[in-house]
């Protein structure tokens, strides 16, 4: 026991027994209280009395502690003792000492402490001492804890909640969450995810208080069913229970975002479920920095929070369902009146800007409400159903498809340009509908819509006025039993006389009233023949040798080319086998090829085909090719193109100029020349701008290897000016205008002279 101590009551004993009394008293007292009561020495901080609740409190008896020589403060957590002592010699200075502080037991417990002290002076009123009570404070301070996290999940809570009465939206709502989260729950990182039952995954869809390095790392598999999940997220989802961890470094779950947590010294997490309709659909991950962050008590708020963040989710869903419904019509999935109306609105005023042309087209089922009244309202919302679905499947734009009424659609058809093709389109729609029987709960039914036709802006500007009219054109398609009605009448008109031309084909292909005629192309540089362009003409009974520009455009609506075009290969392979140059080799022979037919897949077939059988490797066949279809789907094209190449098939782009060819991918398809547009042809003597692009052709084609062809040369000038600029090979008036098969030998045996300028 220190000196000073065993003076102090040396000083009072013997004489006094009362005070003897006092003493023990004193002793005994101390000895009972729970608080450590201690006197130290100011200011070497000696301890000279200590009472026996030490043992309990720090850890320590008295009598280690005085024989081990401790100075005040020795028992103190490192991360504290500055602080202390530092509040320590202020308050040894004479005043109060009070301060909360943790200890290190013997064996490594933390013990809160409260202690609380004053100072004791001498006769000269010099400080020697501080006498003082130090409490262990340890569970109060654990309450305090848990009292301050629930009031900061309270808060959680009450924010969320307001958020999900304001938010409307799914990805707001669970970034908020998030949000709130973080800044409210005092959580280091919240992650949201969705389950996507059909990928098995677990995507991040919110977060907060941390960086996604990359997206996949929040990618978690779920496991198969059966299989017991691997990890916690998958575990919540299969069991719709929250899970926690109270210190992820030394109980590592298997949690695939354990490596992330540990890097941002992450201790706790939790994942809780967000079940909707008894169903897992996401999962809520949050992290927090201290260990032991979560216990039972927490966890009815965590669920409480997870659920009403799945409650939100719940109501946002029948929110969109809601939408959908008066947006939609439930039976076919396709817009609804309103909807139709919103959108071609937009539409409408985007046309306005542009110039364009935009057709509103409504059909009808005929007699549906006999169908109805047969079969039952059942099999007539089947069929409706399978008749969207038709519908669907043939319109070039889905988006502007809509159920109107009972038995009615709609749609719209953005540029139109030419009215009178709309039938094509129209014909596809409507044979679809008609011509398969639809087959419903074993009945076999037939339908015919009628369609009506209201063009923007000429039938009218606005949605209703267009609406109106095209309806009005379907009660005249079905008074009159044609298929569809325009609302203009003159359009009717052409229309009818488009259709009749139709059918005039039809029949020109039956009865072979198709032939070609030739066109020379003559070699620049003398005059003499370098082949044939074939070029289509139609022998009609009723208007005698039509031009190709007046049917062609109908043989491509209707399908029809695919039986015309390749009729043409094989026509001019034939006429061609006649045919020899002075020197005796074979003509080269162009024939037109229509963008359908390139797209057929067997088109190289075709082409196969046809040389084989009429001239092998050295038949003279080129093909033409418009520009802007082959640049259209130029990796296919290229195949075929480079198929044909094989075959010894040449091929020239035409009408070169009008398209927008790109020069690299020029270079690398397998043609042989270039067909300079005839318009430029045609002005380049009078305009200095097609003189430029004429020369520049010219020369860039020289560059990549490709020959240059030249069209419509009708004067002595223009052929001048493109054989000084080492255009290859001219055709045109000046030369010959397109003549029938039979004269193409008188035409041969002409000296090539003659045809030098
Ligand atoms: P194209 O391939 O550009 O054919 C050249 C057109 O220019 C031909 O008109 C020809 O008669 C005309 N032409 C030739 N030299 C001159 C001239 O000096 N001055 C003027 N003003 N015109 C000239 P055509 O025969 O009426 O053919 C028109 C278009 O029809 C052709 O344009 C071609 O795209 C298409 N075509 C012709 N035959 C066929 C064919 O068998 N199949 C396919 N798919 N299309 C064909
Ligand atoms: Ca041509
Ligand atoms: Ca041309």
């Amino acid at each position: 026991m220190p000196k000073q101590f065993k003076q102090l009551m040396a000083e009072h004993t013997e004489p006094n027994i009362e005070l003897e009394t006092l003493r023990q008293q004193i002793r005994s007292v101390v000895s009972t209280l729970p608080d450590v009561v201690w006197s130290v020495e100011v200011p070497s901080r000696h301890v000279c009395f200590v009472s026996p609740a030490a043992a309990t409190t720090f850890g320590r008896t008295p009598n280690e502690i005085y024989a081990m020589g401790f100075v005040w403060g020795d028992l103190i957590h490192p991360d504290d003792k500055a602080r202390v002592l530092a509040e320590w010699d202020e308050a040894a200075q004479g005043g109060i000492f009070e301060s909360d502080y943790r200890a290190l037991t013997l064996s490594g417990e933390i013990r809160w402490i409260h202690s609380r002290g004053h100072t004791a002076t001498d006769a000269s009123g010099k400080v020697v001492r501080m006498d003082g009570i130090s409490r262990d404070i340890t569970e109060r301070r654990d309450q305090e804890r848990k009292i301050a996290h629930l009031s900061r999940l309270h808060a959680v809570l009450s924010k969320i909640n307001s958020t999900i009465v304001r938010v409307r939206d799914r990805h707001d709502l669970l970034h908020d969450a998030c949000r709130i989260a973080v800044e409210q729950g005092g959580f280091g990182m919240v992650w949201i995810g969705m389950v996507d039952y059909d990928r098995g995954l677990v995507r991040a869809v919110a977060h907060h208080g941390f960086e996604m390095e990359a997206p996949d790392e929040y990618v978690v598999s779920l496991d198969a069913h059966g299989a017991s999940p691997s990890n916690l997220i998958a575990l919540t989802v299969a069991e719709k229970k929250p899970f926690f961890v109270n210190d992820i470094a030394v109980n590592p779950p298997k949690n695939p975002f354990r490596e992330l947590a540990l890097r941002h010294e992450y201790r706790s997490g939790i994942t809780l479920p967000l079940v909707v309709k008894d169903v897992c659909v996401g999962v809520m991950l949050m992290y927090a920095k201290e260990p032991d962050f979560f216990n039972e008590n927490e966890l009815g708020l965590m669920n409480e929070l997870a659920g009403d963040i799945s409650f939100a989710l719940e109501h946002i869903a029948k929110d969109e369902q809601l939408t959908y419904l008066t947006h939609y019509d439930p039976l076919t999935g396709l817009p609804n009146r309103a909807l139709f109306q919103e959108r071609i609105t937009l539409l409408l005023d985007a046309a306005r800007k542009s110039n364009m042309r935009v057709a509103v087209l409504v059909g009808d089922i005929r007699r549906f409400r006999l169908i109805n009244e047969t079969f039952g309202r059942q099999v007539g919302d089947r069929l409706l159903h399978d008749v969207a679905q038709r519908i669907k499947a043939v319109w070039p734009e889905v988006e502007s498809l809509a159920r109107v009424s009972a038995d009615c659609f709609a749609g719209a058809l953005v540029d139109v340009c030419d009215p009178e093709n709309l039938p094509y389109l129209i014909d596809k729609s409507v044979t679809a509908i008609h011509k398969e029987l639809f087959l419903i709960d074993g009945k076999e039914v037939r339908i015919t819509p009628a369609l009506g036709v209201a063009i923007f802006p000429d039938d009218g500007e606005d949605v209703d006025t267009l609406f109106r009219n095209a309806e009005a054109a379907v009660k005249k398609a079905k008074a009159t039993a044609e298929r569809f009605f325009f609302y203009r009448p003159e359009i009717n008109a052409r229309v009818a006389q488009t259709l009749l031309l139709e059918q005039k084909l039809r029949k020109a292909i039956e009865q072979e009233q198709f032939l070609l005629h030739y066109q020379p192309k003559i070699h620049a540089i003398n005059g003499s023949i370098a082949g044939f362009e074939a070029l289509l003409r139609w022998q009609s009974p009723d208007s005698g040798l039509v031009p190709p520009g007046e049917f062609i455009p109908i043989l491509e609506n209707t399908g029809l080319i695919l039986e015309v075009g390749p009729w043409a290969i094989r026509k001019a392979l034939t006429d061609g086998k006649n045919w020899r140059l002075p020197d005796g080799t074979a003509l080269r022979i162009a024939v037109n090829v229509s963008p359908i037919q390139l797209q057929q897949r067997d088109f190289v077939k075709l082409v196969q085909r046809a040389v084989e059988e009429l001239g092998g490797k050295g038949c003279g066949l080129d093909l033409e090719i418009t520009e802007s279809l082959i640049m259209d789907d130029i990796e296919e094209n290229m195949k075929k193109l480079a198929a044909i190449g094989e075959m010894g098939v040449k091929i020239a782009i035409d009408d070169f100029g009008t398209g927008y060819s790109s020069l690299g991918y020029l270079a690398k398809l397998p043609v042989h020349a270039l067909k300079i547009d005839r318009s430029f042809v045609d002005t380049m003597t009078t305009s200095s701008h097609s003189m430029t692009i004429v020369s520049t052709i010219i020369s860039l084609a020289h560059a990549i290897g490709l020959k240059v062809i030249a069209e419509g040369v009708e004067t002595r000038e223009q052929a001048k000016f493109l054989q000084l600029l080492k255009c290859d090979e001219l055709q045109g008036y000046l030369y010959s205008v397109p003549i029938p098969s039979d004269a193409v030998e008188e035409f041969l045996s002409k000296p090539a002279l003659s045809r030098m300028v």
